[in-house]
C-alpha cells in the first residue's frame, strides 16, 4: 500500500508503508467532560455511555483539542498497522498495549507544539478561533516532524524581485521525489536551520507558506515552492543582521537538500467551491499562499471546471513594481481568474499608495462583494497591515451601510475571514 493514502475504516496521518498515526483518547485517565467533543471543529470526537472516541477517519491531527483537554488523556498518537474502529474504542476500558513505534517518531508523535504555537500567534488577527471556509478540502498536517523530516531537494532558487532593490524574495522550489509530501493552498511547511542558537541549543523551527497548488509547481510534480524573504536588518551600530533561516534558504543551491516538516495548517484554506469570490489582501511574501489560490483557480478554469461567477481579487502592495514578487508572471494571469490591484508606495513623482487606499478608492466594488453570503476574504503578510486594512473596511462599511466589527464576527464565525500575518 502507498503509506501516504488513506485507507478505508479510516487513518489519521499515515506514515511509513503500512502504517498509520491514530488519535485516542485514554479511558482510564477521561473524565468525560465533554470538552474535546465540543472543542472539536470537525465533529470527529463522539462517545458513548462507556468512553469518548476519535474516528480515525475524520480526525485530521489539528490538535485543537489538545489543550483544553483538563486531564491530558486526550494526548496519545499510536503509530499502527491498522486503525483501531470506533467499537473497539468504545469497549475499550484502557488503552491497549501500544504496538512498537518506529524510532525517530517516539519523541515527536505528539502534534508539533513548536509549529501549532507559530500558527496561533500568525491567525491571532482574526480574532477568536480561526475557521477553515466550511467547503474547503481536507488538510494533511503532522506528517513529518523534527525527527524525521521529508526531505527534498532543490530544484530551483531564483529571485523574483528585481536585484539591485533592497528587497530580496526568492521562489524556491523543493522536490520531494519519490515521497509525498500532500499540501493544500494555504498551508506552510516547517524548517530548522543548521547549526544553534546563541546558547547553543538547536533553531527555533520557521514556517513558510506553500506558494504552489497542490498539485506541484506543475500538475502532477511533487514538489512545491517557497517564497522567502531574505532578512537583512541594519542596526544602530551600523552592521546588518542577517535572519538564520531566511538567509540559509536563499543562499541554498540547485541539489542541495533540506529536512522539511510538516505540513501545517487546518484553517487557511481555499473554499472549494468555484462560486467563492475571494478577497486576497498582502504585502511581500504575504502573497505566497494567494499564488498558491490563484495557480489552483487557474488550473481549475483551464480544466473547464470553475469558474461559476467566482473570482480572485487581489490587493497587493510593494514599495515598486521592481520590489513586488512575481510582477511578471502576475502580468499573464487571466482577468477571468484574478482581478489585480498593484499598489505602490513608493513611485517617483507619484503620492505614497497603500493598500487600503486602494480598497477606499472604489468602494462600491468591495462593498458588493462583501454583502455576496460566499465571499471570503484574506490578508497575510507583515503584521502591521491588518491595522490599515481594517481601518478601510469599516470606513467602507460606514459609507455603504454594513457594520465591518459585525460583519467580520460573523464571517469570521462562518469561516470566511482569515488572517494569517507575522
Ligand atoms: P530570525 O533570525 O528569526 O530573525 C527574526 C527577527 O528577529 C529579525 O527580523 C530581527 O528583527 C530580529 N532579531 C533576531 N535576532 C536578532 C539579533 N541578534 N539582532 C538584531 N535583530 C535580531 N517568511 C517568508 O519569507 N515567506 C513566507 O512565506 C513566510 N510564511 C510564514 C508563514 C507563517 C504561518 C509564519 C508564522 C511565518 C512565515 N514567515 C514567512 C516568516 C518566517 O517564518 C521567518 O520568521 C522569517 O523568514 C525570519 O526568519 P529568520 O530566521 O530569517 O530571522
Amino acid at each position: 500500500m502507498d503509506g501516504m493514502q488513506q485507507k478505508e475504516g479510516g487513518m489519521t496521518a499515515p506514515r511509513a508503508e503500512g502504517t498509520t498515526k491514530q488519535h485516542l483518547i485514554d479511558p482510564e485517565i477521561c473524565i468525560r467532560c465533554n470538552t474535546c467533543e465540543a472543542t472539536c471543529p470537525i465533529g470527529a470526537i463522539t462517545h458513548d455511555e462507556n468512553n469518548y472516541v476519535v474516528d480515525p477517519g475524520t480526525c485530521n491531527a489539528c490538535g485543537d483539542c489538545i489543550s483544553p483537554c483538563p486531564t491530558g488523556a486526550i494526548d496519545n498518537w499510536f503509530v499502527v498497522p491498522a486503525a483501531f474502529s470506533l467499537e473497539e474504542q468504545f469497549s475499550w476500558q484502557e488503552l491497549p498495549p501500544r504496538p512498537p513505534q518506529p524510532a525517530a517518531g517516539d519523541a515527536s508523535d505528539a502534534l508539533d507544539a513548536e509549529a501549532a504555537a507559530l500558527l496561533e500567534e500568525a491567525h491571532r488577527g482574526a480574532g477568536g478561533k480561526a475557521r477553515a471556509p466550511s467547503t474547503a478540502a481536507k488538510p494533511k498536517v503532522n506528517l513529518f516532524n523534527r525527527a524525521s523530516p521529508a526531505t527534498a531537494k532543490v530544484t530551483g532558487n531564483i529571485r523574483v524581485t528585481k536585484s539591485g532593490t533592497s528587497s530580496d524574495v526568492h521562489h524556491i522550489i523543493l522536490d520531494f521525489g519519490a515521497v509525498p509530501f500532500p499540501v493544500l493552498e494555504g498551508q506552510s511547511i516547517g524548517v530548522v536551520p543548521p547549526g544553534a542558537d546563541a546558547n547553543g541549543r538547536p533553531h527555533a523551527m520557521r514556517l513558510y507558506s506553500v506558494a504552489s497548488a497542490r498539485d506541484g509547481e506543475k500538475p502532477g510534480a511533487n514538489n512545491l515552492a517557497l517564497t522567502v524573504k531574505r532578512v537583512a536588518e541594519p542596526r544602530s551600530d551600523g552592521s546588518v543582521f542577517h535572519g538564520v533561516a531566511s538567509n540559509w534558504l536563499c543562499d541554498l543551491k540547485v541539489g542541495d537538500t533540506l529536512g522539511v516538516i510538516g505540513p501545517f495548517g487546518t484553517t487557511f484554506l481555499l473554499p472549494e467551491e468555484p462560486e467563492a469570490d475571494v478577497i486576497m489582501i498582502c504585502t511581500g511574501t504575504g502573497s505566497a499562499p494567494f499564488r498558491a489560490f490563484t495557480e489552483r483557480r487557474r488550473r481549475l478554469a483551464q480544466g473547464g471546471t470553475a469558474s461559476a461567477g467566482g473570482k480572485l481579487h487581489l490587493y497587493f502592495g510593494a514599495r515598486t513594481p521592481e520590489e513586488l514578487p512575481y510582477f511578471g508572471p502576475l502580468q499573464k494571469v487571466p482577468p477571468a481568474v484574478l482581478a489585480q490591484e498593484l499598489v505602490f508606495s513608493r513611485l517617483p513623482d507619484r503620492p505614497k499608495e497603500y493598500v487600503q487606499d486602494r480598497m477606499r478608492a472604489r468602494p462600491a466594488e468591495l462593498a458588493a462583494l462583501l454583502a455576496k453570503p460566499r465571499t471570503h476574504i484574506y490578508v497575510c503578510g507583515l503584521r502591521g497591515l491588518e491595522a490599515g486594512v481594517d481601518a478601510a473596511l469599516e470606513e467602507i462599511g460606514a459609507a455603504h451601510g454594513f457594520d465591518w466589527p459585525s460583519l467580520r464576527a460573523e464571517m469570521r464565525e462562518q469561516g470566511r475571514f482569515h488572517v494569517e500575518t507575522y
